[in-house]
């Protein structure tokens, strides 16, 4: 097998084996670019020492040749005491996990190559640096030495010279400090640091194999969805060096603002400096079109290869570029994670460029995205204090508690408080309390820190950089301006203009919810023209229809207006609530059939002036009402509260009264398991005249509105049907009903009778219930929960965290369908249910109507449309777009 490629071999379509790192770099190299030389070891090489604890056979020739190459090409050996070469080895898997595996550089470095660089480089305190650098890159990485043993000798070292500065080290402080960590580096593990080269190259390369099942990239993985078993390729390459004095730098660039999309160069440099100090956010860099003046000639080369890439790869890159006293390397490239609305409107400059169509164009956004631009702002209307300002690194209106470390943020967030992770700057070990966060807050590093990358690729409001904060992380606060914040006192940060205010500060909504409420208009500025010109798109290409689970005329309107073409779910059981309970109580209690007609009676005119506001919001586009669903007791006070007032009332010597049949009754109708009980279909075959009272109503309702010159297009939908007798019984009476209203208004009621399928029994004898049904609408709620057999209001809490964090699941089947499982029934649904009644409609109305990826399973299964709640539909219709381009 080959499992090492030379960058001059691959290309970027072998992202798979050689990972995006990887196969970028041999990309660069094929289009002819500055990049040093290196290669590839592959993902199948990681897979087979992680599966067998033990690098294949084969490997360590094929690194020797492929060594052999790049010495050849350098001129140099690897670690040669005269001159030595030496390489950096660096993780990159297939997906990007920033920060999250590990990188060693300066591999070839020993107490005798480093004479070599010296001599070479002219340059001693570079050449100890450098050695320095490698032992502590090493150490940490590859040996586990705590990173802080190394710190703490550097500050030492800093501290006796009177200096926060690296650079005010002289070689002799450096090599004194490399005696230093070697012995950190003797004591805690056991043995000196390995001297031969090859011998530091192979244990770098099997503690990048390694780092594949860190704890940190685990939990990433699992954020990010990306598979368990793709495994890590590790690339070696020359290194070249940004630290050569003021001629030499490195940095780090986008071809647009990651932030914006606006067009342009943007980037952040560091002169004399590695490219770990930037991403890193250690020093503060500066922007990248400084570099203009620092070194005309290196700057004017990155831009045209810059234009170059972005031509190539079509679309935003980011790089990692590192100047080698006035000569420029191309470290790294790849298309470039970016915020939310910079997607939308990048996407579509490109279409005005002529770069892309617009077909492309929406490939390049997505639902969740659109989702994050749904996200409110703040309202600075009360001139809130304003406590700093940083880089806007991604967007957003967070506030919280202030806390100044991941451990305390997960803990404040798991006991329901909302923080915001203040720090100096983040590493990947700040991983979990990222995630509990609203937002993170740092004083330093640009918006290519670590940080800030994280953050966006979370879709998490960052801050970053704000400098005027003074981080105390011992002491549990940050002063600025003369203001002391502890922690737990609540601040505001505002990820898209990088504003830091104490107090809470009040949000208020996104342009681009404005303009679908159609308060503002499509061409109002960059990002609203952006989103109005690709849902467009989305809508002209999409197969399946949006509607929305909506069950008042509020609701309907606004789904409406956001682009809803109809209600896929109203539920009715919500127009039983309020001062309507007690109506629902008498029919619960009523002793004779004559008390309950009347109970019921009393519900019709309610429920018909529910129905007329709906239909009238949604005139014109299908409205599918469901008949009640719930078990009827939910509508009686609960077991304890009525118990304890009998009881009271009982010790006072009053009369309970009503509260003492209201308990019988709730004692009578208490179940186990009350979702697999009395409710759906069951309620309406067990109480006469409950369900016959519903359709009078929609019917009514409808009526009223065609005299009145509306259109109302009702759909009667039969909840938790699971075999065909149950729905014959309820259509049955149901068209009698409709008959009746009919005949007594003068007015024909065209209604469609249908059921949901969310009992897999259901799903499995769908052609059969079809023969009744005129539509079909899946409640995947239901048919998650009784496929699984997971209690849907339970698990969240009881297991399904341990569930998630074991892999057992990537993310909740209750937010993304499980297509093998519950998908499965929803295809043999489909198919039967068709091949009964081909023009049978099909939709989804349970909660995974509006995710993402599961609208995606829809368009695939060929329902004819999603329902989802009115926030969602946005979403809904790009998502249904993107799945039919
Ligand atoms: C469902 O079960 O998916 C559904 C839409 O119904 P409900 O959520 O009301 O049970
Ligand atoms: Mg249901």
């Amino acid at each position: 097998t080959k499992y090492v490629y030379d960058f001059a071999e691959g290309d970027r379509s072998q992202k798979d084996l050689l990972g995006g790192k990887g196969a970028n770099l041999a990309e660069m190299t094929k289009l002819g670019l500055p990049v040093p030389p290196g290669f590839t070891i592959t993902t199948e090489a990681c897979r087979a020492y992680l599966t067998n604890g033990a690098e294949p056979a084969e490997l360590s020739s094929q690194i020797s040749d492929a060594m052999a190459a790049v010495e050849q090409a350098m001129g140099k050996q690897l670690g040669d005491p005269a001159d030595p070469l030496l390489v950096s080895v660096r993780s990159g898997a297939k997906f990007s996990m920033p920060g999250m595996m590990e990188t060693v550089l300066n591999i070839g470095l020993n107490d005798q190559s480093v004479a070599g660089l010296t001599a070479q480089s002219g340059d001693d305190r570079f050449a100890w640096d450098s050695y320095r650098r490698l032992i502590q890159m090493f150490g940490k990485t590859v040996s586990e030495v705590p990173g802080e043993a190394f710190e703490h000798a550097l500050d030492g070292a800093k501290a006796a010279k009177g200096t926060k500065n690296d650079l005010d080290l002289d070689a002799a402080d450096l090599r004194a400090i490399v005696d230093a960590y070697k012995k950190i580096y003797s004591e805690h593990v056991g043995h000196d640091f390995p001297q031969d080269p090859r011998e530091q190259l192979e244990m770098a390369v099997r503690a990048v194999f390694n780092s594949w099942n860190a704890e940190r990239a685990v939990l990433y993985r699992r954020q990010e969805r990306i598979p368990a078993e793709l495994g890590t390729a590790v690339n070696v390459q020359t290194m070249v060096f940004g630290n050569l004095g003021a001629d030499s730098g490195t940095g780090v660039a986008f071809t647009r603002d990651p932030g914006t999309g606006a067009q342009g160069v943007y980037g952040d440099y560091l002169s004399n400096a590695q490219g770990e100090d930037v991403v890193a956010g250690i020093r503060n860099t500066v922007p990248l079109q400084d570099l203009e003046q620092l070194d005309k000639a290196s700057y004017d080369q990155l831009m045209s290869i810059m234009a170059k890439l972005e031509g190539h790869y079509q679309d935003l890159c980011d790089i990692e570029f590192t100047i080698e006293r006035g000569k420029l390397w191309m470290l790294q490239t790849r298309v470039g994670k970016r915020t939310a609305a910079a997607a939308f409107i990048i996407a579509t400059q490109l279409v005005d460029e002529g770069v892309i169509d617009l077909d492309e164009a929406l490939q390049r956004v997505n639902g969740a995205q659109l989702a994050q631009l749904m996200f409110p702002h703040f309202d600075l209307s009360g001139n809130p204090t304003h406590l700093a300002n940083g880089l806007s690194a991604s967007p957003g209106a967070a506030v919280g508690k202030a806390v100044f470390d991941s451990g305390r943020a997960t803990e404040q967030a798991a006991a329901g408080q909302k923080v915001i992770l203040v720090r100096k700057e983040t590493t990947p070990d700040d991983l979990p309390g990222m995630i509990a966060a609203e937002g993170i807050l740092t004083s330093r590093g640009g918006k290519t820190s670590h940080a800030a990358v994280v953050a966006r690729g979370m879709g998490k409001t960052c801050v970053c950089g704000a400098e005027a904060l003074d981080v105390d992380i011992a002491g549990q606060k940050f002063t600025t301006d003369g203001q002391t914040i502890n922690e737990g006192d609540v601040i505001s940060i505002d990820g898209s203009t990088g504003k830091v205010y104490l107090g809470e500060i009040p949000v208020q909504p996104s342009p681009v919810v404005q303009y679908f409420e159609g308060t503002v208009a499509a061409d109002a500025d960059t990002l609203v023209a952006a989103v109005h010109r690709l849902i467009s798109h989305a809508d002209g290409a999409r197969k399946l229809g949006v509607r929305t689970n909506a069950d008042t005329g509020e609701d309907a309107s606004r789904a409406r207006r956001f682009g809803a073409e109809g209600i896929g779910l109203c539920r009715t059981e919500h127009m039983f609530l309020g001062d309507r309970r007690e109506l629902v109580e008498r029919l619960i209690l009523a002793d004779t059939e004559q008390e309950q007609e009347q109970a019921l009676a009393a519900l019709l005119p309610l429920q018909r002036g529910d129905f007329v506001e709906i239909f009238e919001a949604m005139d014109g586009q299908p409205v599918t009402v469901r008949l009640i669903d719930p078990p009827l007791h939910e509508f009686l006070p609960p077991l304890e509260e009525l118990a304890v007032r009998v009881a009271l009332a009982q010790e006072r010597g009053q009369d309970p009264g009503r509260d003492k049949t209201l308990l019988a009754a709730v004692h009578r109708m208490h179940e186990q398991n009350p979702m697999l009980g009395l409710r759906g279909v069951r309620l309406g075959l067990v109480i006469p005249g409950l369900f016959d009272m519903q359709v009078r109503a929609i019917a009514e309702a409808a009526v009223e509105r065609i005299k009145a010159g509306g259109d109302p297009k009702a759909e009667i939908m039969v909840p938790l049907v699971g075999a065909v007798q149950e729905l014959e019984t309820v259509r049955q009476e149901a068209e009698a009903v409709l008959k009746d209203v009919a005949e007594r208004s003068g007015v024909d009621v065209p209604a469609l009778i249908g059921t949901m399928i969310e009992v897999p029994r259901a799903a499995l004898t769908a052609g059969q219930i079809a023969e009744a049904a005129e539509f079909f609408s899946f409640g995947t709620n239901d048919l998650t929960q009784m496929g699984w057999g997971f209690s849907r209001d339970d698990v969240e809490g009881a297991f399904f965290g341990r569930y998630l964090e074991q892999g057992i699941f990537g993310v909740s089947p209750f937010e993304t369908i499980d297509a093998d499982g519950i998908g499965r029934m929803v295809k043999i649904a489909v198919a039967e249910g068709r091949a009964a009644r081909p023009d049978l409609k099909i939709g989804v109305c349970g909660e995974h109507g509006g995710d993402p990826e599961s609208v995606h399973f829809f368009h695939h299964a060929g329902l004819d449309y999603v329902s989802c709640s009115p926030f969602r539909v946005p979403v809904a219709r790009l998502e249904a777009g993107r799945a039919a381009g």
